[in-house]
């Protein structure tokens, strides 16, 4: 909004005002050549001493035509604008009646025009326009320079005001709203008390902190318990983002801040929301080439605002952020956010709770257990889940139900966590059966390693960016990883390369996302784990893995060109063993292979049941049909979509 506004104003000096400028030049001109080089005394004389035969005066635009005596012959009247046509008149008309009362058979001929009023203006109107232009020209320069002033007038006008949500529409958000984040609830439970009773603690000299810094994932509903506390407490709720602050135009984005506080304290208690804070709240001096001299103002005038009010001023700052490691160090000093709460993703109880408040106005269907949903949905963030059960009443609607039933919420699940099915998408027979049997070496190779994830659902049915098809496991809830794991996860993460390169004799691209993956995994095993023996358990990674443009810019490796070497000579090591055993497995079981590929090449995607049922050799029985036959629509849409078990 704010965006279209100031390039309308842009727009608006270049298509209108410079063509306005040029027309009034025109004008302008044009009415400089009707004078003739005329003095007005000049002009009168002619009059007063007789020598004008004829004349013409329009009296709305002062535009006078006459002819002398002396030019009678030339025909070519003098023009001449007089600027006063009423001085004019008081100055001739005397003259010119005496004349005609003295010389009746010699008139002088006159006519006086009275023309509309708007001529009068039409003539007006250039230096009209332009004197509009210069003041249309000067806001825009003032506006331009923007807010580094920042004083009352140019507030006033509306420039660097913040975009707030009113509380109107937030309101309505409670801590009933919030599910499955109990702790972080009982934090911020004492926010809202203080912002309905600030004496209760003010009388005791508490201090309530000025700011919380929520931190989580993206979708954990950090905004939702923000807006939540507004909402308990009935505060207006002030919310801008980070990446709003990152403004065209130098000063923009710290005055925004300052209006942003304003506000806040004029409605105080209010909540100030600042979401994605690391936008602009990332460490200071940073900037590679010139930097963002930008958002170290905003920054700063964020924490120039924090010290600024009183303690108890009854303005709560809540930011959100998902990236808390790049903060600069001063925001999160005492006194600023200095309260930290972590929003995590949620666990399975919080699931259910989670399933329970956005299936609030859904009808459920009587298989639906939102237990086993939320059992299932291991790793689903809020977001995640809301997309989920809105998803599948979606499915529930294109399917005729009047509820959602079990089945759509098991299709919905696959499509939030893989993305859409393109069954429309048409690739090749050889890309498809390089599909399976990549797909197909992951599946059985996770099958023979010991105690490792039970597969869920293989397919070959391209979904979102690009994946050929993929392998789903049923993850096992745990909290660390072992090397052994690890180890596991290196062999399944090879299956799909080495079934290639067996039964193919060649090998895709397709697996390396694969490799990519376990070359991280290798790694870290090496750098940051100290699992490897050659190496020692030493830490050669800082753990800050990601390198952050600027502040690590430069960093020199803390280890020699030694160490180095024997680091990716380690990495190799490991990828070349894992490798080995994956090949090992899959050339035991070859058979296995070629009949969980076939079988994906029939059906495209296979769950968990068939495929262990594949691989055990009992008889393969068609998926078990627990669902009573869908409507022909969402039958074709997820023909042999499988139960999704543990
Ligand atoms: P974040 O700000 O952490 O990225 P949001 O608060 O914007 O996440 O969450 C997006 C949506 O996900 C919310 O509007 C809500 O519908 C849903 N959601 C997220 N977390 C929860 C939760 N704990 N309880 C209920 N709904 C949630
Ligand atoms: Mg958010
Ligand atoms: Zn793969």
């Amino acid at each position: 909004m704010r965006k279209n506004l100031s390039q309308n104003w842009k727009a608006a000096i270049f298509y209108i005002l410079i063509p306005v400028l040029l027309i009034c030049a025109v004008l302008f001109m044009s009415n400089q050549n009707k004078r003739a080089d005329v003095k007005y005394s000049e002009v009168v004389s002619q009059f007063t001493t007789n020598q004008v035969s004829e004349f013409e005066l329009d009296l709305s635009s002062g535009l006078l035509r006459y002819k002398l005596f002396s030019d009678k012959k030339t025909d070519a009247p003098k023009t001449y604008t007089v600027p006063s046509v009423g001085y004019f008149i008081d100055d001739i008309s005397d003259s010119v009646k005496e004349y005609n009362a003295a010389n009746p058979d010699n008139q002088i001929v006159y006519n006086y025009k009275k023309g509309a009023g708007s001529s009068w203006l039409v003539s007006l109107l250039p230096t009209l326009l332009f004197g509009v232009l210069i003041v249309a020209m000067s806001i825009w320069a003032i506006r331009r320079m923007g807010n580094t002033i920042g004083n009352e007038n140019n507030r006033a006008l509306g420039f660097g005001k913040i975009k707030t949500k009113n509380s109107a529409d937030d309101s309505d958000k409670t801590f009933e709203d919030v599910a499955g984040c109990e702790e972080e609830k009982d934090e911020l439970e004492e926010l809202v008390n203080f912002l309905k009773q600030p004496e209760r603690y003010t009388q005791l000299g508490a201090r309530i902190p000025k700011g919380v810094l929520l931190v989580g994932p993206p979708g954990t509903g950090k905004t939702l318990l923000a807006k939540a506390v507004a909402g308990e407490a009935g505060a207006p709720f002030l919310s801008i983002s980070g990446s709003d602050f990152v403004e065209m135009y130098v000063g923009v984005g710290a005055s925004r801040v300052r209006d942003l506080f304003e506000q806040a304290k004029k409605k105080a208690p209010a909540i100030v929301f600042i979401d994605e804070i690391d936008a602009v709240g990332r460490h200071r001096g940073t900037g590679m080439g010139g930097g963002n001299d930008e958002r170290e103002q905003t920054l700063n005038q964020l924490l120039v605002e924090m010290d600024g009010f009183g303690t108890n001023s009854g303005v709560i700052v809540i930011a959100a952020t998902n990236r808390p490691d790049v903060l600069d160090p001063a925001l999160l000093r005492p006194g600023r956010f200095d309260r930290q709460i972590t929003v995590n993703r949620p666990d399975t109880k919080g699931r259910e709770d989670i399933l329970k408040v956005h299936s609030r106005n859904k009808p459920l269907g009587p298989d639906v257990d939102l237990k086993e949903v939320a059992k299932d949905t291991i790793g689903f963030t809020g977001a995640d889940l809301e997309n989920l059960m809105n998803e599948a009443a979606i499915l529930a609607v294109r399917n005729g139900k009047k509820a959602i039933s079990a089945q759509n919420i098991a299709d919905a699940s696959s499509r939030v966590e893989m993305g859409t099915e393109k069954k429309s998408h048409k690739y090749s027979e050889k890309a498809k059966r390089l599909t399976a049997y990549h797909e197909a070496g992951h599946a059985v190779t996770s099958f023979y390693i010991e105690d490792y994830h039970p597969v869920k659902e293989v397919s070959i049915i391209p979904r979102g960016l690009g994946a050929g098809g993929y392998t789903w496991y049923t993850p096992q809830e745990e909290n660390f990883e072992s090397k052994l794991s690890m180890e596991k996860s290196l062999i399944s993460l090879f299956g799909g390369r080495v079934a290639e390169a067996l039964v193919l004799g060649d090998i895709s691209t397709g697996a390396s996302n694969d490799l990519q993956r376990a070359t991280e995994i290798c790694r870290d095993m090496v750098t940051k784990y100290g699992m490897s023996e050659s190496v020692g358990p030493v830490v050669y990674d800082d753990g800050n893995g990601e390198v952050f443009l600027g502040r690590d810019y430069g960093k020199v490796n803390n280890y020699s060109d030694e160490t180095s070497a024997k680091i990716d000579a380690e990495i190799e090591r490991l990828m070349r063993e894992a490798y080995g055993k994956t090949e090992a497995i899959l050339q035991a079981h070859l058979d296995k292979l070629e009949l969980v590929a076939q079988t994906l090449l029939d059906k495209e995607k296979i769950n968990g049941e068939t495929f262990m049922a594949l691989m055990n050799g009992t008889a393969v029985q068609e998926a078990p049909a627990d669902e009573p036959a869908e409507a022909e629509t969402v039958a074709e849409e997820v023909a042999e979509t499988p139960e999704t078990e543990q």
